[in-house]
């Protein structure tokens, strides 16, 4: 991949190697937190969803979440990871405002997903490559500080407290900055196409730090990484690893060590800043949460995930390229959420039960064009658009059929937004049928030839490209659209004849 600011490059490629590990945490979206009945939704008034267990109350009991390991499993069957089928749940000890229990609720020597791998897809060579995982664990998020809402304090939020948690922890397998924002995207794609989590970094419900180091181009080991926190878009991660590279590069090249230490991206000023060494690390005093019996992970259990996983999006993708003939732009593109390409599957459905490569290329066409101009540009959710996949059939039909050209197709695509009519119906209404009825093209056509003499003697002694002069003549003169293709037959007919 491409070589990046701050790399240090010679006549003979770059020195030093870039070295990165992610640690994702995903919010799962489940009803209710992962050990009490509280609400687990975002954006409620602050300190409304707090019951005795997530407020740490002494006495209360965690109750554990079923639908917790659901989702987890999906996850854990999509990226081919190894399942524990017994996992323990332990108490991590810290203090900090946002946790009033004192200790989170984590797994730390048995998590319940291990090994497996994302794929990532090199976007010049569009070669997919597989970056290894280390773990998937469980864990609860702890409450949320606000600094900016009272001048002399800091007020804290405890909804999220107990909201269940995936950190799911990379081996130190990728290279370049690029790659990372990549990584990320495709754990953001997976998680939402699944159903788990809706990846809003900015709302924090999916969120990332990300250990770098760099080492000489060639070397085996691994130099001594910083974490980088206070991510919170795919770009920031992609720019503060690109900013931390650099830095660890100077700091080399000056003589000087990389000290492991806790780094936070200021995005604003566009640079890692220490916020605590290695030797301020924390000892957490893992045990085993003596309140939580294992998380047992049942036959039946599995089966339920192994039924509810839906095809993924690199399955879509290929059955696009293979069984429908799409470039593989288009199955990328399509595939990007999984209600988009399940509204583009509908439309080719409603147009064909088998349709040719051309039909498809022709829904691909309006669903990448029309209908993704219009979701971005009104901020529409795809399961909300105003035109249902047997509408947009139709117009596809329509155009294919040349009934209407491809500007006229656009109108007609823009009045359904706002009309439910039939596309049939709107493009009457609007006088932009397409003609190809020879009874009434030729006599416009005849008419035009017997104007201009000149031109068709001009034709017949080679002149081919004045076919275009007399398209144009009839386009003008007939009243309505004309189909441009069956003019230009019935102009060849005549010419040649
Ligand atoms: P720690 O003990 O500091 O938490 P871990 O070994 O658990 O470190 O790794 C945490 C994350 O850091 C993982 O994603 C891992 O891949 C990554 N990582 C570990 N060592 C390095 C390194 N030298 N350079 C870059 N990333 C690394
Ligand atoms: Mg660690």
């Amino acid at each position: 991949m491409a070589a990046y600011k701050g790399q240090r490059t010679t006549d003979e490629g770059p020195r030093y190697e870039t070295v990165i590990g992610l640690e994702v945490h995903a919010q799962l979206k489940t009803a209710s937190k992962a050990f009490s009945p509280d609400a687990a939704a975002f954006g409620a008034p602050p300190n409304t969803h707090v019951d005795p267990v997530s407020l740490g109350h002494p006495g209360t009991l965690p109750v554990f979440n079923a639908a917790v390991v659901g989702e987890t499993l999906l996850l854990g069957l999509a990226l081919d990871c190894r399942i524990a089928r017994r996992s323990v749940l332990a108490r991590k000890h810290y203090f900090y405002p946002d946790l009033p229990k004192g200790y989170q609720i984590s797994q730390y020597e048995t998590p319940i997903l291990s090994g497996g791998h994302v794929s990532i897809r090199d976007e010049v060579s569009g070669e997919a490559r597989a970056v290894a995982l280390t773990r998937v664990h469980l864990e609860e998020d702890a409450g949320k500080l606000v600094h900016d809402l009272d001048p002399t304090a800091t007020l804290v939020d405890h909804n999220r407290c107990g909201v269940p948690l995936l950190e799911i922890v990379s081996e130190p397998d990728l290279r370049t900055p690029r790659e990372a924002a990549l990584y990320l995207q495709e754990i953001r794609r997976l998680v939402r196409w699944l159903g788990i989590c809706d990846g809003n970094m900015e709302e924090g419900s999916l969120r990332c730090d990300a250990n770098v180091s760099v080492r000489p181009v060639g070397s085996d080991t691994l130099g001594t990484k910083a974490e980088v926190k206070n991510l919170n878009s795919i770009r920031g991660v992609e720019r503060a690893i690109a900013h931390e590279a650099a830095r660890q590069i100077a700091l080399i090249e000056r003589g000087e060590a990389v000290v492991q230490e806790t780094r936070l991206w200021d995005a604003d000023r566009e640079e890692t800043r220490s916020m605590r060494s290695k030797e301020e690390a924390m000892d957490y005093r893992y045990v085993p949460d003596p309140d939580l019996p294992p998380v047992v992970v049942t036959d039946a259990v599995l089966a339920e995930a192994r039924a509810a996983i839906p095809e993924l999006p690199a399955a879509r993708r290929t059955r696009y390229v293979d069984a429908l003939g799409l470039p593989a732009y288009d199955a990328a593109l399509l595939t990007e959420e999984r209600a988009l390409a399940d509204y583009f599957e509908a439309t080719l459905d409603a147009l064909r039960a088998t349709p040719s490569s051309d039909e498809a290329k022709a829904v691909s066409n309006v669903v990448m064009g029309d209908v993704l101009r219009v979701t971005k540009e009104q901020k529409l959710d795809i399961a909300a658009f105003p035109i249902g996949p047997g509408r947009l059939a139709a117009l596809v039909r329509m155009r294919l059929d040349d009934q209407l050209s491809s500007t006229a197709a656009t109108e007609v695509f823009d009045a359904m937004l706002t009309d439910a009519s039939s596309p049939e119906a709107i493009a009457q209404t609007r006088d932009l049928l397409q003609v190809s009825d020879d009874d009434a093209l030729v006599p416009v056509v005849d008419q035009i030839l017997a104007a201009n003499p000149k031109q068709v003697a001009d034709f017949r002694a080679g002149k081919q490209q004045v076919v275009g002069f007399f398209i144009g003549q009839v386009m003008r003169t007939f009243p309505g659209a004309p189909d441009p293709k069956r003019v230009r037959a019935l102009l060849l007919e005549r010419l040649k004849g």
